[in-house]
């Protein structure tokens, strides 16, 4: 049983996702989400159209973004929440990395030409309705339509990753320079889906202290990329540093995505939600500042019985 359904991670077509927010809102609904918030990587274009989607179905809404970070040699995924989506330092750090992307999507075709894959860089491009925030996703789905694979975790195995023809590496922001943008903005930034990097114990003991030495204050510990053990790992690690635990599906597009919004497991009974960070502002006691919830009266009292149990 969910005791406050919160779906804090997913993406539209201002990045990587397949569907408008206002489409991803409608699912989040069905879904029973209570609590949502649209995650684009490095783009902010879509939290306007997420709010009204989201409030018009009764959604309590907190805004959302998914940093690009490079740290000790990998990229490393920082959410920000609850930030002034017009922020002009968050916006500019935002379009900087933009920039960078499609220049690395060009030198992307370029490296898929050599192992004979024609026209990537145009076909990934024609399939981002935002040009600015092409991503490896748009490559894989170009790769699959064109034939060349048959599922965009085949296109990944074989071109995309790391050390596979088509990967091209690629400097990020700097993981105080996220932190430094969100915080900025009025917002709070969570590690997202830890599992997936490929650190030794002490790389990421690194990526967690300094994480939270930059003023980070979460880590997704139930998503879409987590097993089970991982949940486990991931809840004591929180508990461990003191830091609040989030959420969310990481949905992208339906056929791709295993996890619709709002069907993941509870968090573990033993973290502390982030979403606490807003009590006052879904019950009404505190004006939401730009980016944060506001008054949700069914998300209140499902937060205030998890807190109760
Ligand atoms: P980019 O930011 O351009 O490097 O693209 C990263 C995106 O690729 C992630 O946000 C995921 O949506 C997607 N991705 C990464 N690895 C995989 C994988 N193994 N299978 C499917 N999608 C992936
Ligand atoms: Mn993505
Ligand atoms: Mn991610
Ligand atoms: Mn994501």
């Amino acid at each position: 049983m969910h005791l406050l359904n919160a779906d804090l991670h997913c993406h539209s077509t201002a990045s990587d996702g397949s569907l408008a927010p206002a489409d991803l809102a409608e699912r989040a609904r069905d879904g029973g989400v209570q609590l949502w918030s649209l995650t684009d990587h490095d783009d902010v274009a879509g939290q306007p159209a997420a709010r009204a989607a989201a409030e018009a179905l009764g959604l309590a809404y907190v805004s959302g973004v998914e940093i690009s970070v490079s740290f000790a040699g990998e990229t490393v995924h920082v959410l920000g929440f609850g930030f002034d989506p017009d922020d002009p330092a968050l916006r500019a750090g935002l379009a900087g990395l933009r920039a960078g992307r499609i220049e690395r999507a060009r030198q992307m075709g370029e490296s898929l030409a050599r192992v004979g894959i024609r026209g990537a860089y145009e076909g990934a491009l024609a399939l981002a309705p935002n040009p600015e925030a092409v991503s490896r996703t748009h490559f894989a789905r170009f790769l699959v339509d064109s034939g060349h694979c048959s599922s965009v975790h085949e296109v990944f195995s074989r071109y995309l990753k790391e050390g596979k023809p088509g990967f091209v590496p690629h400097r990020w922001a700097g993981l105080g320079e996220a932190l430094r943008w969100v915080r900025g903005a009025g917002g709070v930034a969570v590690i997202a889906h830890p599992a997936r990097y490929r650190f030794s114990p002490t790389e990421e003991f690194a990526l967690f202290s300094e994480f939270q030495a930059h003023g980070g204050i979460g880590v997704e510990v139930t998503c879409g990329s987590h097993f089970p053990d991982e949940v486990a790992r991931y809840a004591d690690m929180a508990l461990e540093f003191g830091l609040l635990a989030s959420r969310g599906s990481d949905f992208h597009a339906p056929g791709e995505s295993r996890t619709p919004l709002g069907a993941l497991p509870d968090l573990p009974g033993r973290v502390t939600p982030l979403w606490t960070l807003w009590a006052d502002t879904l019950a009404g006691r505190r004006a939401p500042r730009a980016g944060e919830p506001g008054p949700a009266p069914a998300a209140l009292r499902a937060l205030a019985a998890a807190a109760a149990s």
